[in-house]
């Protein structure tokens, strides 16, 4: 029971990068039982993904064909024969809305203890998960009893699994039962053409920008860049951008090369959904925001005078 299962992610026909961040993670915690490393591709298209979740630290890759998108019934009844049939004793599985859809129900049916929302652990004879509470106000850790357990991490705190692994690919068929519910299409929201967690390049605006008809020089600078466009969260309560371009702890959690805040002051609720990009530049008149303690550079300065020199330098 010492291996470790762990769900990877897809949707509209590709792998989320947060299943490559679950292997990640997944891996640290088999090294620490001492077992294998397990990752499930269920259902879409199986054996490319299969392929592709093959990475470096993965033993055994499960390959279930059941369904093309999500059925939470298909994850839960696939997880289940997964415990049952292999030696995995602990399920890792993204935080995320699919995730926590049949994460409590695996919990529950095999009478598992579930940690969600994971954004660290230790594993030292049993498991220590740290948590964010009130707010990403304060980091908080939970002792699990046993050592099965279900752990949900959450996107962009582990660094995804990279290289080619010698996994076994093994597919497997599972009886799942009648599904209350089928997805019969995808409708796209307002600018839900783009999924600001898979960029390289983000351009970020905050509150600093005034007015909406300011969003245009931050737009320019993302043209020239080929970035896209994302925001703090007053941009879009202030109904300046749509809900799917806001970063942060109740917006999207966000890896990119680079990204770039432009007025933003750096609140623990923002900086929970951005401080696991690779470079982070901030933009800001004040010296004091808390945004420059997590930039890699960072430029004290009005963005009415920045930005149109960055244009100049990039167009
Ligand atoms: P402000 O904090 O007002 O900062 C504006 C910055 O612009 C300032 O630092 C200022 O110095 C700078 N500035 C002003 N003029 C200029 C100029 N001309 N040139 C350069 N800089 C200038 N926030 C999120 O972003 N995402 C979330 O998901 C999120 N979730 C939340 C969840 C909860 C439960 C709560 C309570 C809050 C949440 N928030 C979230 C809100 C968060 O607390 C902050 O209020 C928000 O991030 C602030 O956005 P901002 O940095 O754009 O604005």
């Amino acid at each position: 029971m010492s291996d470790v299962l762990v769900v990877s992610e897809h949707r509209r026909g590709e792998l989320r990068d947060v299943s490559y961040e679950a292997i990640t993670a997944g891996r640290e915690l088999a090294d620490a039982r001492g077992g294998d490393l397990r990752v499930a591709a269920i259902g879409g298209d199986v054996d490319g993904f299969a392929e592709d979740l093959n990475r470096e630290g993965v033993d055994a890759v499960h390959a279930v064909a059941n369904g093309e998108e999500f059925d939470h019934n298909v994850y839960q009844s696939a997880v289940g024969a997964l415990l049952e049939r292999t030696d995995a004793g602990t399920v890792v599985i993204p935080n995320s809305v699919n995730g926590l859809d049949y994460a409590p129900a695996v919990a529950e049916e095999h009478d598992l203890p579930l940690v969600t929302d994971a954004i660290g652990f230790e594993y030292d004879d049993g498991l220590t998960v740290t948590r964010e509470m009130y707010g990403s106000k304060v980091e908080t850790t939970v002792d699990v009893d046993g050592d099965r357990f279900v752990l949900t991490v959450r996107g962009g705190e582990w660094a995804p699994a990279e290289g080619v692994g010698d996994a076994t690919v093994e597919s497997v068929e599972v009886d799942h039962p009648e599904s209350g519910a089928r997805v019969t299409g995808f409708e796209e929201v307002a600018g839900g053409d783009v999924d600001i967690s898979e960029a390289d390049v983000l351009v970020s605006v905050g509150r600093g920008i005034e007015e909406e008809e300011n969003l245009e020089l931050v737009e320019e600078l993302a043209d020239a860049l080929g970035a896209t466009l994302s925001a703090s969260r007053p941009i879009v309560d202030n109904g300046w951008l749509p809900k799917n371009r806001q970063v942060g702890q109740s917006g999207k959690v966000v890896t990119p090369d680079v990204y770039i805040a432009i007025g933003i002051s750096g609140a623990v609720q923002h900086v929970a959904g951005m401080k696991g990009s690779d470079t982070i530049v901030a933009i800001n008149t004040d010296p004091n925001a808390p945004i420059f303690d997590i930039a890699d550079y960072g430029v004290v300065g009005d963005l009415f005078d920045v930005v149109p020199e960055l244009i100049d330098e990039f167009a």
